[in-house]
């Protein structure tokens, strides 16, 4: 099995301008077939190590794995997490898995692994309860509901408007000091950046997203669809268009549309480590499969 050259850093210029081919994957075919080809990534250096030396074990439950263990969410024994990137997210994400999901295919992990402070996964049935925090929360999800990244702020307001209302309707509570606080909070331009505080992204095969999406828990959340994007999953779902996205993929977009829709900032790669061991299996499997390696599925889990 040949094994994968490193993905190259590129300068900070390039960059950027791979941002905007990715915004508009039509304009180059190159960065539409291959997306994840210029991101500013960490030496995977420590991948290469490990993918040559093979399985190695897991510190917590000593299981046998390739990378990382995908039950206690920690890099194997070769994979010293020093050596791993650490990503600063800008918000709290929460990942909701399906119980029948094989742990082993799932690139929420990645997440975990990368930027373990900022996310948590749950196995449904088994998720936190949001009722009270609805105006700061948003389910990534396609649905007839969703609203687009930029839209999030104005919903998330809006929700924050009618709470105060309901409050305010409420006879055994008519509390006027307590509306003026929650006006004056309303009229705070900081406050109203800053309302988003918690993604929430459900990860299954789509044909079992269906069944946590209607939990009456999560129907309450604002639903926010991301843009049309071409996955790269090797993985890919059988008779699923190419634009469903894997969930770090989704998890990624989302946080590039976030940075400069909503906090207005230009995006210069700071979340791009996000893909450190999905750009590095992503590779993996395509040089496996352009040198017709059949062993293909062993180089991960
Ligand atoms: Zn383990």
């Amino acid at each position: 099995m040949s094994l994968s050259p490193p993905i190259f850093l590129k300068e900070r210029e390039e960059n950027n301008s791979r941002f905007v081919e990715i915004q508009q994957p039509q304009t180059t075919s190159t960065a539409a077939e291959d997306p994840l080809q210029n991101l500013c990534l960490a030496s995977q250096e420590v991948l290469q190590k490990a993918q040559q030396s093979g399985r190695s074990k897991c510190l917590k439950c000593g299981g046998s794995r390739m990378f990382y263990c995908y039950t206690c969410y920690v890099p194997v024994e070769n994979v010293p997490t020093e050596q791993m990137p650490l990503v600063k997210l800008p918000l709290k994400i929460d990942i909701i898995k399906h119980p029948n999901e094989t742990d082993g295919k799932s690139t929420a992990i990645h997440a975990k692994l990368l930027a373990p402070e900022f996310v948590n996964i749950y196995t449904y049935p088994c998720i936190p309860e949001y009722e009270e925090e609805d105006h700061e929360v948003a389910l990534i999800f396609p649905g007839p509901k969703s609203v687009s990244i930029k839209d999030i702020s104005f919903h998330l307001q809006k929700r924050i408007q009618n709470n105060v209302r309901g409050k305010n309707g409420d006879p055994d509570k008519p509390s006027s000091k307590r509306k003026k606080t929650e006006e004056q909070d309303l009229n705070d331009s900081k406050y109203k950046e800053t309302t988003l505080k918690k993604i929430i992204f459900i990860d299954s095969t789509w044909n079992q997203t269906n069944k946590i999406f209607t939990d009456e828990r999560l129907q309450g959340l604002l639903q926010v669809e991301l843009k049309t994007r071409k996955t790269c999953f090797w993985r890919h779902q059988k008779g699923k268009p190419d634009t469903f996205l894997s969930t770090i993929e989704a998890i990624y977009y989302f946080l590039v549309d976030y940075h400069t829709d909503i906090l207005k900032e230009k995006y210069k790669g700071q979340y791009d480590n996000l893909l450190f061991f999905y750009s590095f299996m992503y590779q993996l499997i395509k040089n496996a499969k352009c040198s017709g390696d059949k062993e293909t599925r062993k180089i991960t889990h």
